[in-house]
């Protein structure tokens, strides 16, 4: 057994483990990044990878944490400023559906995006250049360690490391590794196509968005559900020189992450829903690579942001339903929660208590 890093030691490298580390370094804390080496083909570990980054500048919900999220475009620009292009710009809007009024005003609604090619490229450049520790491994399992010393991590590569402060920011992985998270926390199963080009027929590059996402819906009705169940949400975002075309949401009951469903039959659901679309029908034969990620999301809306009840030196940070808008605003909060003076932790747990998000049992 090693000696145990000092400070904070985070369980994957998706969002959510990224910017609270680059937000650790902020607060001067050691920080140690657990992460798998970048999987290819088309199933990958990440919701990051493949996500839209859409950023809506007006509020989703009457919630204090959706007017926050609303605000996100502002702490994209910061980062920005700081560290260097992350892929985040302001993005033309088109949204589709029945309300045509509704695709008239997109056009003039605050709206950004982070192009996630951009993303994942820069970001292990920048959390080096933050001095962020990697740790390029998966983590099979944690345990207490011996007299509530922290806890004991046996990783992919043979070797066993000790965290006596751990956050769990591993997606839709984080119940596989501490099965007594918040049984709010579920997973889906989410494809979209890669597509190598903006379709010339679209003209200029914008964001083509759906005027409803039915996966937010089926979301909510995740812990209600008596068997599996999928739905497409016809969106289409530029991405590095190409674009993200669907997304298939899937859901098994009980929302547990199991095995991932078979591409072929992925790829075949997400066109017939693109199909049965009056928008989508257009481009559901365009060529494009099918990817496939996990996601974790929390059916009563909050995400998980804090201290694990009952798990000593435990944290949680994960289980955004719209973790761009999200997690620039949270992570900052969490870090000094973590990391600060008393009288400053103390702040932000008051924020994030108000924000809805603290306990995270609560
Ligand atoms: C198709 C799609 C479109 C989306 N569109 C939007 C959008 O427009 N706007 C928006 O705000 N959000 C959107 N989202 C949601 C957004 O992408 C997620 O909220 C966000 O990426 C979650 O980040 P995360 O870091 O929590 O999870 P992830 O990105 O999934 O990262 C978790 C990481 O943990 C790693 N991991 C898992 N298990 C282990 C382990 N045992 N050991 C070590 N590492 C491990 C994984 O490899 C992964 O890299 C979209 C998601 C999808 C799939």
């Amino acid at each position: 057994m090693q000696t145990p890093p000092a400070g904070v030691v985070i369980v994957g490298g998706g969002l959510a483990g990224s910017l609270l580390a680059l937000a650790l370094r902020d607060q001067g804390t050691a920080v140690t990044l657990i992460h798998p080496p970048v999987e290819s083909g088309a199933v990958s570990g990440s919701a990051t990878e493949i996500s839209y980054g859409a950023l809506p500048g007006w509020p989703l919900a009457p919630t204090p944490l959706a007017r926050l999220a609303a605000g996100a475009s502002r702490q994209w620009r910061q980062l920005q400023q700081r560290h260097g292009d992350l892929g985040w710009r302001p993005q033309r809007l088109q949204l589709h559906g029945e309300r045509a009024v509704l695709s008239v005003v997109s056009r003039w609604l605050p709206f950004s995006q982070v192009d996630t090619a951009v993303l994942m490229a820069r970001l292990p450049v920048l959390l080096a250049a933050a001095g962020v520790q990697p740790r390029a491994t998966r983590v099979q399992s944690l345990a207490p360690a011996p007299a509530g010393e922290g806890w004991d991590l046996s990783l992919d590569d043979g070797a066993t490391f000790r965290a006596l402060c751990l956050v769990l920011a591993a997606g839709a992985g984080c119940r596989t590794l501490w099965p007594m998270l918040p049984e709010r926390l579920r997973s889906s199963w989410a494809a979209v196509l890669e597509l190598p080009a903006f379709p010339a027929g679209l003209g200029r590059s914008a964001a083509w968005l759906p005027q409803r996402f039915a996966r937010v819906e089926l979301e909510r009705r995740a812990a209600t559900l008596e068997q599996l169940d999928w739905v497409v949400d016809p969106g289409l975002v530029p991405r590095g020189s190409g674009a993200l075309l669907g997304q298939l949401s899937l859901i098994r009951p009980g929302g547990a992450l199991e095995q991932p469903p078979l591409p072929a039959q992925s790829e075949e659901q997400l066109r017939s829903g693109l199909a049965s679309d009056p928008w989508g029908a257009a481009w559901s034969r365009q060529p494009g690579r099918l990817r496939q990620v996990p996601v974790a999301f929390c059916d009563g809306g909050a995400p998980l942001v804090g201290p694990v009840p009952q798990a000593q030196g435990l944290w949680v940070f994960s289980g955004f339903s719209a973790g761009f808008a999200q997690v620039p605003a949270l992570a900052p909060l969490l870090a000094q929660r973590l990391a600060a003076a008393p009288e400053s932790a103390a702040r932000a747990e008051r924020r994030l208590q108000q924000l809805g998000v603290w306990p995270v049992g609560g």
